[in-house]
């Protein structure tokens, strides 16, 4: 499968919205891998285009990366960052599959949803630990956190497999764990580098994740101001085998 990464961002964006740090500054007057729109992930699969989240900036990602085939949007949480571009979709000539677990889609229907958007998604439920199949190749959710609804997925086609966790804590359940168990590419959303959060993992930790769950490789996505800028952040993991920094418009093939 081949997989693109049409931004790269946390949930701020770098560079953040007034903000003055050195790392916005960098990515202000340099621009290039600094700069990162909020977190989509296109994943091209057997006749299947299927877009993981939709963010704010969708509609222009959409045209730089001239996207004009999409099958399906999956939405792993219902936050701005994650779904806030939907309503772009409005204007879709076609129509799409919309995939969310029900609590989910309840919550975006409520902070996002617009009556045009009913005439252009289909809502197809998913449910953590249940495969949903489609001909070609299968995704099984899994609850990234416990208390609200924030799903990872598991793709897999064929004998490949990809995971890829959304807004994780480092906390994750033994479910979670065994999923993620020998894939072949895990992608972790890592705002931070060594900052200990509650409700999310950082860039060290994910690299240690990926060598217990045995992940063959890891793209570190979702990236914020507070982590390293991405050369920093790409020399500092050249030294750890088979981990990559998305920067945005990257594709990767699995
Ligand atoms: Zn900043």
């Amino acid at each position: 499968m081949k997989i693109r990464f049409l931004g790269t961002g946390a949930a701020e964006g770098i560079p953040a919205i007034g903000c003055d740090c050195p790392h916005c500054t960098r990515a202000r007057e340099e621009g290039g891998k600094l700069v990162r729109e909020r977190n989509a992930i296109l994943f091209s699969l057997p006749d299947y285009e299927l877009l993981i989240d939709c963010a704010p900036d969708i509609r222009s990602l959409i045209n730089k990366y001239r996207i004009t085939r999409l099958d399906g949007i999956l939405a792993t949480r219902s936050r701005y960052d994650h779904v806030g571009g939907i309503k772009e979709f409005e204007y879709w000539p076609g129509q799409l599959d919309f995939l969310a677990e029900d609590r989910l889609f309840e919550a975006i229907q409520r902070e996002h949803w617009t009556e045009l958007l009913d005439a252009v998604m289909f809502h197809i439920p998913y449910y953590p630990g249940s495969s949903l199949y489609f001909n070609g190749f299968s995704i099984i959710p899994f609850a990234a956190r416990r208390r609200r609804p924030i799903f990872g997925i598991s793709v897999k086609e064929g004998d490949t497999r990809v995971v890829y966790t959304s807004d994780t804590p480092t906390r994750l359940t033994n479910y979670a764990r065994r999923v993620m168990w020998n894939c072949d590419l895990l992608i972790v959303n890592t705002p931070t580098f060594d900052k200990e959060q509650e409700n999310h993992i950082n860039t060290l930790e994910a690299i240690e994740l990926k060598k217990q769950v045995g992940a063959r490789r890891m793209v570190l996505t979702s990236i914020n101001h507070e982590n390293l800028p991405h050369d920093e952040l790409e020399a500092f993991v050249r030294e750890v085998e088979g981990v990559i920094v998305a920067y945005d418009g990257m594709t990767l093939e699995v």
